[in-house]
């Protein structure tokens, strides 16, 4: 199929069925045209997912489509931002039955995208090993971005959701590919089976709570790499510590028996798509209606200390130092 005839049926459908005043012009021209709202800063954020690195090649290819806007719309959620539109590069393998792989993947996208309104507004459509680039574009009123920066000393830590479950579902995919299991000391059932693979192909973005909550917060950031890992994030930009209880950790139920080690490694493991949080210790009432309200749950999992004179940490109540790990790209 022409590269035209396949962003007419598959692409340009996505551009025309979402109605955005903000779009003035869609797919088919040489740009896109976008007419930001005033008052509000632009938040700009792109993602590439490469088959066999970030996701299996013979995964369903609607998952791929949901999951590759998903993780974008994350980055909105923890900058506070509203999404407003998308482009998509992607490279496809020669090889692909074009048809029966795009169709479920733009459905994938489409349903997302239809969720919070936002349309496709252009890409570039090549072959090539199959590669996904994504960006996504969200407003948040004018220096309202949460900042990664923004943590104040004392301020409370809180995270969103559960964790652990997206490490528990990728050795339910590794098993039959022979890869070497993150959590072999843990069993799971039938239901949490299939519970955890959801949570790794099919992640949620916290953007309900995310611009319900902006206003109260003081930093946000998406758990995409690891809790400790992006913690560190956090701390390093607003040069602070962390005091982690760990007991409050809302770890998946099934990695409460685990050993210590596997109970790290799936915490440490990432692509969780929850969110961590710094606030004010006032405010959380506040947060947990807010949580209430939204449908999901929200944990109180520690504080932000001085940095003292042996550098920036995070440690346990007791004062044990916690070691960050997580997932490296390079
Ligand atoms: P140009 O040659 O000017 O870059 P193209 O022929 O690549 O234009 O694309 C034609 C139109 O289709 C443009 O508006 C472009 O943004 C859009 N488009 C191409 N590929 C994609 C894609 N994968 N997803 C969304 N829009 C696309
Ligand atoms: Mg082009």
């Amino acid at each position: 199929m022409a590269e035209f005839e396949v962003i007419k049926r598959y692409f340009a459908p996505l551009s025309a069925t979402v109605d955005a005043p903000d779009v003035v012009l869609g797919i088919g021209d040489d740009c896109a045209l976008i007419s930001p709202p005033e008052g509000y800063d632009i938040a700009l954020s792109s993602d590439t997912l490469v088959a066999d690195v970030h996701f299996f090649s013979d995964a369903n290819p609607e998952d791929i489509g949901h999951k590759a806007l998903a993780v974008n719309l994350s980055d909105l959620a923890a900058m506070g931002a509203t999404p407003a539109w998308f482009s998509l590069n992607i490279s496809l393998p020669t090889t692909y039955a074009v048809d029966e792989w795009l169709k479920p993947f733009c459905a994938g996208m489409q349903a997302l995208a239809q969720r919070y309104s936002i349309p496709l507004v252009g890409g570039d459509t090549t072959s090539g090993p199959l590669t996904i680039t994504l960006q996504v574009a969200g407003w948040v009123p004018k220096g309202q971005g949460l900042r990664r920066s923004g943590a104040r000393l004392n301020d409370r830590l809180y995270v969103t959701g559960d964790l652990g479950w997206p490490a528990l579902g990728l050795d339910q995919l590794a098993q039959p590919k022979g890869m070497p299991l993150r959590c072999p000391d843990v069993v799971l059932q039938e239901a949490e089976i299939a519970y955890a693979v959801t949570r790794l192909v099919k992640p949620t973005p916290q953007l309900a709570f995310a611009l319900k909550a902006r206003d109260y917060l003081h930093s946000a950031i998406d758990i995409s790499d690891g809790l400790t890992q992006d913690l560190q994030h956090i701390l390093t930009a607003s040069q602070l510590s962390a005091q982690l209880d760990v007991d409050a950790l809302p770890v998946a139920a099934p990695l409460r028996l685990a050993g210590l080690n596997t109970y790290w490694r799936a915490l440490n493991f990432g692509d969780e798509y929850q969110l961590l949080l710094t606030a004010p210790a006032a405010v959380e009432g506040t947060l947990l209606s807010i949580a209430d309200e939204v449908g999901i749950t929200l944990s109180g999992i520690g504080s932000l200390r001085r940095v003292t004179a042996n550098g920036l940490s995070i440690t346990a109540v007791d004062g044990a130092p916690i070691p960050v790990g997580g997932y490296h790209h390079l």
